[in-house]
């Protein structure tokens, strides 16, 4: 295989779909040297069927506002890979939302799903819409409306959808609701469900956490302690929420949150039951902004139009949305003294803020293995569906650390090198030697 070949084809193929090629490239990048051992792998063209998604639904979702007037948007489901297991993956409803962001999605969720150990093929699906600024009236409207065209094409054994960026236990449970009825079934078809018709318990809190059990095997591989290290998070969302409680669980002072408005830096630390509270408070209010916080906890400072990058911190940890971390962030974070970086958002940092990391050798770890203990507690959501019962958190709990500590280790076996470990080239290497494994086993499909 030659990376920039294939990459030329595909470009010519699917041009402008910026998103899905920097996705495709990182990974190619990554597993070039190891593909290149296995010529079985080429004969069988793996590299070029695992790039292309096994199919993709694109279609109308129209659905009426509080003001009766109809309003269109379009809605996708990513079916990328089904080699180990039912698709799998969250719904993201956001106004960047474009069939390049969901290819992406879908093809870094097929890595990160094999990581996590279940048998879970990768998807991805969502719509341009946004609930920003909807009543509850209108967000159950579109949300039955997606799933109308959509319940055909999922089930719990063919494709399980989740949440995602604008898709939280009220959107899935609306969604879940409109799929029971026209489906006639109730099945573990969604996870993120409500803990009172077959949610898991932990699946909120599962992203952040798990992203914190992998940061602390990170530091304790590396011989630091996370207790009293500064940490920068974005977001202020169910991920940020995750990440900032266990954080502070665990020792760490996280000092800002943030949103499209700018960020907050709170130098006490976001650190008491009062204030991680609050951020689910303003991300319920709908209105997307932080700058509330300082109102409300004057001694923190608001930095409208900002972005976290630019505080002096031990640990960044970006938790809101793809490339919101950059070369020049990169610079300024390790001119700043940061000593880890750890991606809990999907690709979070540009390809060149990565190649920027991985060449000073900074502790640096990517997306599909740090976030991926949600859709891990979605895989035993689909476990307890499956088998009519529920979990305990210390069971949950216990799954989770598990799994991310398997992860971890899966980085470090493929990611080694001398004193050094490679965590983007651990993960990629990884997931896809699983997913390639299961591919040849199938034959060509
Ligand atoms: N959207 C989450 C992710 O990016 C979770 C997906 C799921 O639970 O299926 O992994």
């Amino acid at each position: 295989m030659r990376v920039n070949d294939i990459m030329t084809q595909l470009e010519a193929k699917h041009p402008g779909e910026s998103e899905y090629l920097q996705a495709v490239r990182e990974v190619l990048v990554s597993i070039e040297d190891v593909y290149n051992q296995h010529p079985e792998f080429e004969k069988a063209g793996i590299i070029e069927r695992i790039v292309e998604p096994d199919r993709v639904f694109t279609f109308r979702v129209p659905w009426v506002d509080d003001h009766g007037k109809v309003q269109v948007n379009i809605g996708y489901r990513v079916q990328f890979n089904g080699a180990i297991g039912p698709y799998k993956g969250g719904i993201r409803f956001h106004s960047s939302v474009t069939l390049s962001s969901l290819k992406f999605l879908g093809f870094e969720q097929t890595f990160k799903n094999a990581l996590t150990t279940l048998p879970m093929g990768g998807g991805k699906g969502g719509s341009d819409f946004s609930t920003r600024g909807r009543s509850q009236a209108e967000i159950m409207r579109f949300c039955q409306a997606f799933v109308m065209e959509l319940w055909r094409n999922i089930g719990p054994d063919t494709d399980v959808p989740a949440g995602d960026i604008g898709v939280g236990g009220r959107e899935v449970g609306y969604m879940f609701g409109m799929y029971k009825k026209l489906a006639r079934e109730h099945t573990g078809t969604f996870t993120g469900k409500g803990m009172s018709f077959g949610g898991s318990r932990l699946r909120p809190e599962a992203t952040g956490f798990g992203a914190l059990y992998f940061v602390d095997k990170m530091c304790a591989t590396h011989q630091i302690s996370l207790i009293g290290k500064t940490i920068a998070v974005s977001g202020f969302g169910n991920v940020a929420w995750g990440a900032v409680t266990k954080a502070t669980e665990l020792g760490a002072r996280v000092v800002t949150i943030s949103g499209p408005d700018g960020y907050v830096y709170d130098e006490e630390g976001i650190n008491t039951q009062e204030k991680i509270d609050y951020m689910l408070e303003l991300r319920n209010s709908g209105n997307d902004v932080v700058e509330p916080y300082v109102e409300r906890f004057p001694n923190a400072v608001f930095h409208p139009g900002r972005k976290p990058w630019e505080c002096k911190v031990d640990i960044a940890l970006p938790c809101a949305i793809q490339n919101e971390l950059n070369l020049e962030d990169a610079r300024r974070l390790k001119a700043n003294g940061v000593i880890l970086v750890a991606e809990v958002s999907n690709m979070g940092c540009t390809a060149e803020a990565v190649d920027f990391f991985l060449e000073n050798e900074l502790l640096f770890a990517p997306g599909k293995a740090v976030n991926a203990g949600g859709v891990a507690c979605s895989g035993l959501e689909m476990t307890q569906n499956a088998m009519h019962i529920s979990w305990s958190n210390e069971e949950v709990d216990r799954w989770l650390h598990q799994i991310m500590s398997d992860i971890h280790e899966q980085c470090v076996v493929h990611g080694q090198n001398g004193e050094y470990v490679n965590y983007v080239k651990g993960a990629n290497i990884a997931g896809f030697m699983k997913v390639a494994d299961a591919m040849m086993a199938q034959g060509v499909v």
